[in-house]
């Protein structure tokens, strides 16, 4: 039996240990033990990302590709390494395919911008969906603004699932681009990405999926997937913010213009001419998170220690168990129930304001997020302007899920 599958047997017992790598998770809020369930807005890191990011500062921290001396050349390596490191961990094909960004904001404004600036045109679509975050809706409206391309907006059902055959009949031949979540935040539906994928391409479509959720939550393999552009962030991965990740296809990168100009994406530079890093560097100007490449060299290193299958088994637990648990509680209304799902569960409450539910359950220790979830025309959709949102990460427990049923027992009866 190798390491992994012993993992899996004792979920209980393993995931005590998970929950002791999180020094944050011992914290007590208003005299009372935290119960942290909104780790899709962001996660907490373990001591081995926190140790990784000090030790960058107190050992090793330079600029990277620039120094001579021994320090810059340690910190250039790290930060190399840690582009290796995600290669692996979604499988890319070469790590030039690999560009740090800010998060998943800037890696879908940065296709948004290059790859759409130059290879889009006045009447070409794009295809989003209706469940996607703002991040992955507003690039492409300003993209509209600059050029005059069309949106179009494949639709869900009232569960949230995406509706596939629906969305095929959006595709058209002047359709370039189909920019999707690989999960949605704030209903936590997983949409068929493979179904989407292999249709768009047989149209002639590129496909970038918003992988912010779907990278945590599961294992990803970007080649598998044939996926041309993915996103993500650090700091949902249990690593720093400030770093994020755009992946993209060699050919296409290599296509690209630059996004921003700066230092470090140069080959030379005269007042009449600059030439061009070649990829990834043309997308990284200036200097970057470094620190910040560490602390998610080492969050991957910690996952996948775990294993994202033993974390997708886990929250898929979790979610079934609240999913039932929450169902016991009066007028409770969860919003979004795919057939596919990850771990966010969306809820709300007969007659009590979101707002009012998050900040009783704050006083009793427990973190949700209340809100539209950065994604207001799936609010709209539903007709509500906000939901309760519980999140599970890898170090969430029953208890956990029992403490937010045993608070919102007590909302009930406080405006029943
Ligand atoms: C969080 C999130 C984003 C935005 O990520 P940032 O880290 O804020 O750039 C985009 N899409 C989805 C699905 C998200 O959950």
């Amino acid at each position: 039996m190798n390491a992994i599958s012993a993992v899996s047997e004792n979920t209980a017992f393993n995931v005590a240990r998970w929950r002791a790598d999180f020094p944050l998770l011992a914290e007590q809020v208003y005299d009372k033990p935290l119960v942290f369930l909104d780790s899709a807005a962001s996660a907490q890191k373990p001591q081995s990302v926190i140790d990784a990011v000090s030790y960058c500062y107190e050992h090793e921290y330079a600029n990277i590709h620039r120094g001579v001396y021994w320090l810059s050349q340690k910190s250039t390596e790290a930060y190399e390494q840690a582009r290796v490191k995600v290669q692996g961990f979604i499988n890319a094909a070469s790590e030039r395919e690999i560009v740090f960004t800010k998060g998943t904001t800037e890696a879908i404004n940065l296709v948004a911008s290059s790859y759409g600036g130059s290879e889009l045109q006045a009447g070409d679509e794009i295809i989003l969906s209706h469940l996607e975050h703002h991040a992955n809706i507003v690039p492409w409206q300003l993209l509209r603004q600059r050029i005059g391309i069309e949106i179009k907006v494949a639709p869900i059902d009232e569960q949230g699932n995406f509706l596939l055959e629906e969305f095929e009949k959006l595709l058209s031949p002047r359709t370039r681009l189909v920019a999707i979540t690989h999960g949605s935040n704030a209903l936590g539906t997983i949409p068929p990405v493979d179904d989407i994928i292999r249709l768009s391409h047989a149209r002639g479509a590129l496909v970038l999926l918003d992988g912010a959720q779907a990278v945590v939550h599961g294992p990803v393999d970007v080649q598998a997937l044939d996926v041309d552009f993915y996103a993500f962030s650090g700091h949902k991965l249990y690593g720093p913010s400030g770093i994020g990740v755009l992946y993209g296809k060699a050919d296409l990168l290599k296509a690209m213009p630059p996004y921003q100009g700066g230092g470090d994406m140069i080959k030379s530079v005269t007042f009449e001419k600059t030439e061009f890093a070649d990829i990834p560097g043309r997308f990284e100007a200036g200097t970057p998170h470094i620190a910040g490449a560490y602390g998610l060299s080492a969050a991957i290193d910690y996952v996948s220690a775990i294993g994202m299958s033993n974390i997708a088994r886990h929250e898929q637990e979790l979610l079934s168990y609240a999913t039932a648990r929450l169902q016991e509680i009066n007028s409770l209304r969860l919003i979004g129930t795919a057939d596919n799902k990850a771990g966010i569960v969306s809820f709300e409450l007969d007659g009590v304001h979101a707002h009012d539910i998050g900040t009783i359950l704050d006083r009793e220790g427990i973190a949700v997020r209340v809100g539209h979830h950065c994604a207001q025309p799936l609010m709209e959709r539903f007709n509500i302007t906000g939901t309760v949102r519980a999140s599970f990460g890898l170090y969430n427990n029953k208890a956990d899920i029992d403490a937010l049923v045993a608070a919102l027992g007590a909302v009930r009866e406080i405006f029943d």
